[in-house]
């Protein structure tokens, strides 16, 4: 008897959100076979236990039923058969995330780690996947979009595919709809973008500027690509946002009106933060997916799998995202220097960067970054944002070092020749080591300051050199997220008084939603979910509490009256000056550079800017 693993996935229930899976096992493990789903899916750091979504599971061979024991939370165990074993199986899909499952009347969508159990045993296998469309009352005009590889299917998609293991059959989500589609080419190869939701998108347009995108990072790895078509799949909603990086593929959820409409000029702001995105997404096909962390090859999928790296996969991907846009040309060397100053506020406003290092971060994303409650901005630091900055400052501590000969993308190609091409991993030093050898130096000091680190980093020193300017000031109002100055205002801004905490309206309340270490609210005693009845005896409304704070200047405190659940609770609270935590950026004139810094621009930005 042929040794194979088929898997069957029907939409059974569209409207209770059940996919029927079945799986068929022709030699199952003579002592009995094991069959456990993932716990986690890569790309995504946080135990999300699949398992949970998983209903009646039974087992049969021959027709008679197979007893199949529980072994712990994700994994069972059938009882020794003589003939093949058939697993089936229901899903409970309804996940709208890039992480998991999602089915009802108008989409039908899964990542492998949701829907496929693991024949323990049998990982390095081919296997089988049939998909089928839904029985009735939905999916007549639904097709499959998805990037594993086709044996027989019928016009729409639906039919068999194939996957020569199991790292690789869950490694390609799979989308059945009523898509539309926009496809492209770079470097010869075949590229599409999946859209599934209601939709009014300027195909030309996004089509014109993916494709620059990724032509940018394949010039960047050396101008070939490793793959033989791509695939974003795109979810439009009304409110959402994600990203998960796949080898052939990624998901994207984005709101409609992050997607280009023709009457757009310029990029709007979420279109530039959609085609950031997809920016993302694609450099992690080499970046993450490709170049892996030694200790994430083969990673055990049923618990946490820790590396200090993801600084490098999230951190380094986070910085190309942004410049990859201007460098192609998709956005203006001014909205670049906004993006940027953007990213530095964010870092700025969280206490927590002086705290934990993203080093830490990465190690701990687990518990920490992707379980962030409301004193995080207090306890940690983004791997993707500081990542994104040491990143940046590695890209000028490597043309310092070098007399410019080597940067960034220098190491990103050696990393693609040595880890990339040859699938071996990156240890967890593997950073340091070759950018050190890149330019024959240590680079100990660098790394200790900006990966290992807790200071704050050294940004003005680092962008002077490719000739930007950089100041921090204070917000002006809550939603000030700092940007591109065309010219610096040397006076200082009057001195604004704030409450220290991140809040928004509860019904009559405002209700206080992160407390910033050592700032007002700190201060005098509010923690994050106190709801603030009033300030200085009179109510105090989400929009008017900014400036009944700042107005409050006079030497005696403020008397707030908060509930703590269902406590009154009274606090005398001072409002502080406003912190430094706001950038602004912007290009010093060329008159004034040296040649070096001119050149070094000139090549940072591209020839796009
Ligand atoms: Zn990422």
């Amino acid at each position: 008897m042929a040794d194979s693993i088929e898997y069957l996935v029907y939409p059974a229930d569209p409207a209770g959100h059940y996919f029927d899976v079945t799986l068929k096992i022709s030699v199952p493990a003579t002592q009995g076979q094991v069959l456990a789903l993932p716990a986690w899916i890569p790309g995504s750091y946080m135990v999300r236990d699949f398992a949970r979504n998983l209903v009646l599971i039974h087992a049969t061979s021959d027709g008679m039923p197979v007893e199949l024991q529980k072994l712990d939370k994700q994994t069972w165990r059938a009882a020794p058969v003589s003939s093949a074993l058939t697993l089936a199986y229901r899903v409970y899909a309804w996940d709208l995330s890039v992480r998991a499952a999602h089915l009802d009347q108008n989409r039908g969508y899964f990542n492998g780690p949701s829907v496929f159990l693991r024949v323990v045993g049998k990982e390095d296998q081919p296997s089988a996947v049939t998909l089928l469309r839904p029985a009735a009352g939905c999916g007549a005009n639904w097709r499959v979009a998805t990037t594993l590889s086709p044996w027989s299917t019928d016009q729409d998609g639906f039919g068999r595919y194939l996957a020569p293991d199991y790292e690789t059959l869950i490694d390609h989500p799979v989308e059945m709809s009523d898509w539309t589609e926009i496809e492209f080419s770079v470097a010869g190869v075949p590229h599409a973008m999946v859209i599934t939701g209601r939709h009014s998108c300027d195909a030309v347009r996004l089509s014109r500027d993916l494709a620059r995108v990724c032509a940018q990072h394949v010039e960047l790895f050396g101008g070939g690509l490793p793959l033989t078509r791509y695939l974003f799949l795109t979810l439009a909603v009304g409110d959402g946002y994600g990203g998960l990086e796949h080898r052939d593929c990624c998901s994207l959820l984005c709101t409609r009106e992050d997607l280009p409409s023709t009457d757009m000029d310029q990029p709007s702001e979420g279109y530039r933060r959609f085609l950031g995105l997809c920016s993302h997404e694609y450099f992690h096909l080499w970046n993450v997916k490709r170049i892996q962390p030694a200790r994430l090859i083969g990673a055990d999928l049923t618990r946490e799998v820790h590396t200090t790296l993801l600084w490098a996969f999230e951190g380094i991907t986070s910085y190309y995202d942004d410049l990859a846009l201007v460098r192609s040309g998709c956005i203006d060397r001014q909205a670049y220097l906004e993006l940027l100053a953007q990213t530095i506020s964010r870092v700025m406003r969280g206490p927590g960067r002086l705290k934990q290092s993203i080093s830490d971060s990465s190690f701990d994303a687990w518990t920490k970054y992707y379980k962030q409650d409301e004193n995080a901005p207090n306890a940690i630091v983004s791997y993707y944002a500081k990542g994104s900055l040491a990143a940046f400052g590695l890209d000028m501590h490597l043309r310092e070092c070098s007399a410019d000969r080597v940067n960034l993308d220098d190491l990103m190609r050696e990393l693609w020749r040595r880890h990339g091409e040859t699938g071996v991993g990156v240890p967890e030093d593997g950073f340091q080591a070759l950018a050190g050898e890149l330019v024959g130096a240590d680079l100990g000091d660098f790394f200790a300051q900006a990966v290992y680190g807790t200071a704050d980093l050294p940004l003005a020193d680092w962008l002077a050199r490719v000739g930007v300017g950089m100041r921090l000031r204070p917000a002006t109002k809550p939603d000030d997220p700092g940007g591109f100055c065309e010219h610096p205002d040397a006076k200082p801004a009057p001195v604004r008084r704030v409450l220290g905490a991140r809040f928004r309206a509860a019904g009559e309340l405002v209700e206080l939603i992160q407390v910033f270490e050592g700032g007002a609210a700190h201060a005098a005693g509010l923690s994050a979910g106190d709801r603030l009845v009033a300030v200085d005896g009179l109510q105090v409304q989400a929009e008017t509490l900014p400036q009944r704070i700042a107005r409050a200047i006079g030497p005696a405190p403020l008397r707030v009256h908060a509930l703590r659940r269902d406590e009154l609770l009274t606090f005398d609270l001072t409002p502080q000056p406003a912190p430094d935590d706001t950038c602004d950026l912007w290009f010093i004139e060329e008159q004034v550079l040296t040649p070096l810094q001119r050149a070094r621009r000139r090549a940072w930005l591209g020839a796009g800017a």
